[in-house]
């Protein structure tokens, strides 16, 4: 089990982001070796890794090359090529999450089928393969306006999301292969991540809830934890456990939910790693997502979670108009409140609404905590020189 102190060991992660950079972080504190397969080493975690094999996560040979000398293997994103991580676990290489989890994962469409498959609450959806046969179904009667187009496989960060809310939207939908759903009457964006090893041990993070950039389609605050009902909380916490087991998930699964206006769980999708929702609990929490993500693929014993302050964790978005190398006006000021912790994540170039970091601000007092996130949030800006 602790075969991760051996001076030998490797931790494969393929993506070199800023999910990357902050699991080097934390595997630095336990000194684990942690190599990064990612294009360039200008790349968030290109600083932070104890190697950094440039190559594309998306390549067959990259990844099998990059994963044959590691013993275990992780990733930062789900656009990575399944079919080397599937030669990889042939092989015996240790994998998490495991190739056959991730295929689901990666494509909407099947994401949805699986749901049905196991009776788990969902919006109602519909496949299809092309622009052409939504349109007509639409003519058919078979969907009726207003619904949501996502494109199954090449979205993140709403950008493969469209929402069709009137017959004249029908023309500007995508051309891909697609889910339509139900366009759901939301009352709150909840997420709750888990965590599991393999001994089955499981795990859940307090739930938190999303406020959404009205136009960039992007975590604009975040708070820890959800002011929902207890219900509601057990009820997202038991879904996130039913999930991370159905799909044989060691490490983290976020999962991302919707309460409907009239009070029902609605899965909105999931992602197998760290995710945005859990950024908070680097200062939060009595152990971050990222530990919690290592301790699981490692198959270590998780210890409890325990929140130790509400948060609230505003996204860093690039300013709009602003493309170019990236400059932070406003970063002193905001600096200058306590408990306000900003995480920077490198990226040189800026572009309108490009992540390029958060900030998380603490406080025992949630209603501080959300008037200082507004501080913040009008303090510092990400524009180009
Ligand atoms: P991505 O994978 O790009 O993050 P999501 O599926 O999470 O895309 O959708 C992005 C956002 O679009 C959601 O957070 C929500 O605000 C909105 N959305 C997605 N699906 C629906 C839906 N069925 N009904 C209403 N809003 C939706």
């Amino acid at each position: 089990m602790t075969q991760f102190l051996d001076k030998n060991f490797k931790l494969g992660i393929l993506g070199g982001g800023q999910l990357g950079k902050m699991l080097c972080k934390e595997t630095n504190e336990w000194s684990i070796n942690t190599h990064i397969l990612d294009k360039s080493t200008s790349f968030p975690s290109g600083r932070n890794a104890t190697a950094f094999v440039e190559g594309d996560y998306n390549n067959y040979e990259d990844v099998l090359n990059f994963g044959r000398s590691m013993d275990v293997i992780t990733i930062e994103i789900e656009h990575v090529n399944v079919d080397a991580l599937e030669a990889l676990e042939k092989e015996g290489k240790i994998v998490h999450p495991r190739p056959s989890a991730l295929r689901i994962i990666k494509d909407k469409g099947l994401q949805k089928n699986f749901y049905a498959e196991h009776e788990l609450p969902t919006s109602s959806y519909t496949l299809f393969e092309s622009k052409a046969a939504i349109q007509k179904a639409v003519d058919a009667g078979e969907i009726t306006i207003p619904f949501v187009q996502k494109s199954r496989t090449a979205g993140y960060d709403g950008k493969g999301v469209f929402v069709v809310d009137s017959a004249d939207k029908l023309k500007n939908m995508m051309d891909c292969p697609s889910v339509v759903e139900d366009l759901v009457d939301i009352e709150k964006e909840l997420a709750v991540i888990a965590v599991r090893n393999s001994e089955g041990e499981i795990n859940t993070f307090p739930i938190v809830e999303m406020e959404f950039h009205p136009t960039a389609n992007l975590v604009e605050f975040l708070l820890a934890p959800a002011e929902v009902d207890v219900l509601i909380e057990e009820k997202c916490k038991n879904l996130a456990i039913e999930l991370v087991d159905k799909l044989d998930i060691c490490g983290l699964l976020a999962v991302e939910l919707f309460l409907t206006k009239s009070g029902t769980i609605l899965i909105n999708e999931v992602a197998p790693r760290p995710h945005n929702s859990g950024h908070h609990t680097i200062e939060s929490c009595s152990s971050s997502q990222f530990e919690q993500h290592i301790r699981g693929i490692l198959n270590m014993p998780l210890s409890d979670i325990v929140q130790l302050s509400p948060a609230v964790m505003v996204n860093l978005l690039g300013a709009d108009g602003h493309t170019g190398e990236a400059i932070y006006p406003g970063f002193d000021t905001c600096i200058s409140e306590s408990n306000v912790y900003p995480h920077l994540y490198g990226k040189v170039q800026t572009k309108p609404f490009r992540k390029m970091g958060h900030i998380t601000i603490t406080d025992q007092d949630r209603e501080m905590a959300k008037q200082k996130a507004k501080f913040v949030k009008d303090s510092i800006r990400v524009e180009s020189k």
